[in-house]
């Protein structure tokens, strides 16, 4: 049976950043880990390539990769269009073909790529055993990235959404600015439907809509209300060169990345989505450096939920609200933009903020509906740890 220090179950975000962490991590005795990333033949169990959007500031990891990037963001609502830099961040698309190609091409020899399906995991005390189609291997670490159903929690959204890649005959983007969220289209009884642009040149751009809400939409239902997107952009007949789609569950049940002594979950199934955003690349670049940084330093190598507790408590007060109908969502997030500086609501959508801006910011927010949700869901925790 083949041994590994290291064995990451699936290659996508989360399996192959781990996988370019690793590079340059040594063992104890001073040796490159040997690492098994397993990804299934393309067949039911392999996403579809995608595009990872995400912000930080100027500089990261993958900048050599990007497939656009924007300084200049706009949210738009019925009544304006609140326009700002993204500083002190650049918003970012990679797209996840390109990532795969980098980390694949430039892994090294201590890598081995098996293209396998995982069909069990045992957990041991001193090694765990990972069962495939092919045989069984055995690591001191196994990451396990394959999709899992989130633990139950209070309430779950879903994100879902498709997007279109237009092209058009003549100039009709502006390749460094960016629509983060379009808030015209007709909005849904309860969550929020919202369009954005991330364009790719000055003819092409990422036109997608998205709702937040219980239920995703069928094909045919995404496609009309992206035509009807496309002619609220002035854009009609454009043509679609590519589609992409997707549903983010957005949660605030508590995922736990421990599934043994030698097994943890990472990325989506660990937790790394954000409950209110469904942002979930950056949150899995903190558990990649969190769980090198620990095989480094000969730790166990527990990944992070990479999100402050304060966090998600605010996300669950936020979804619950949401949920509920107290808040129309056209209204908290617009209201979110307009009143504050894009570059402190970005900090704090992706952890980077401080309690007092953050409680200012809430100010911002539908005051009396967000306390009113606040006291629910303090009821609701409290009964819960009585019973
Ligand atoms: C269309 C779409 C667009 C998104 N865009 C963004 C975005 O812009 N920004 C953002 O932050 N988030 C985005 N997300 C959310 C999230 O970042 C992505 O879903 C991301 O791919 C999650 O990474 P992951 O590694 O957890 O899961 P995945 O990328 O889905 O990787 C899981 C891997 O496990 C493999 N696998 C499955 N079963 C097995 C098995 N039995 N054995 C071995 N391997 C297996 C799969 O083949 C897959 O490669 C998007 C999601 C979707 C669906």
């Amino acid at each position: 049976m083949a041994d590994y220090d290291v064995a990451i179950i699936g290659g996508g975000a989360a399996g192959l950043t781990l996988t370019h962490r690793l590079r340059g991590v040594n063992d104890r005795r001073g040796r490159p880990l040997r690492v098994a990333l397993l990804e299934p033949p393309p067949g039911p169990h392999t996403p579809v390539p995608r595009t990872w959007c995400f912000w930080e500031p100027p500089g990261g990891t993958w900048d050599h990769l990007l497939a656009a990037r924007w300084e200049d963001l706009s949210v738009v609502t019925a009544d304006a269009t609140h326009r700002s830099e993204a500083a002190p961040y650049v918003y970012k698309m990679l797209r996840s073909a390109d990532v795969d190609s980098y980390v694949r091409e430039s892994a090294g020899e201590h890598v081995d790529q098996l293209c396998s399906l995982v069909t069990g995991v045992r957990d041991g005390a001193d090694r765990a055993v990972v069962e495939t189609g092919g045989g069984t291997l055995s690591a001191s670490w196994v990451f396990d990235t394959r999709p899992s159903e989130p633990p139950p929690g209070r309430t779950r959204l879903l994100q879902h959404f498709r997007g279109w890649f237009v092209r058009t005959r003549v100039d009709a983007f502006d390749p460094g600015a960016a629509v983060l969220m379009d808030l015209r289209p007709p909005q849904p009884e309860n969550g929020v439907a919202f369009g954005y642009v991330l364009p790719l040149s000055r003819r092409e751009a990422l036109v997608e809509y998205t709702e937040f809400g219980r239920e995703a939409l069928t094909t045919a239902e995404y496609e009309r209300a992206l035509e009807d997107y496309c002619g609220l952009l002035g854009l009609p007949g454009v043509e679609v060169t590519a589609a992409e789609q997707g549903v983010i569950p957005m949660t605030d049940a508590r995922f736990s990345t421990r599934a043994g002594r030698r097994v943890f979950r990472l990325g989506t199934a660990g937790g790394a989505t954000r409950p209110s955003t469904g942002y979930t690349f950056s949150g899995v670049q903190r558990q990649a450096a969190a769980v090198a940084g620990a095989l480094e330093r000969g730790r166990v190598p527990v990944p992070p939920v990479p999100h402050r507790r304060r966090h998600l408590v605010m996300d669950a007060i936020m979804l619950r609200a949401l949920d509920t109908g107290r808040v129309r969502g056209a209204e908290f997030f617009g209201g979110l933009f307009a009143a504050n500086r894009f570059g402190d609501v970005l900090a704090f959508l992706d952890g980077g903020s401080r309690l007092p801006r953050e409680l200012a910011m809430g100010l911002t927010t539908p005051v009396a509906a967000m306390a009113l949700t606040t006291a629910d869901q303090a009821w609701y925790r409290l009964s819960r740890g009585r019973a």
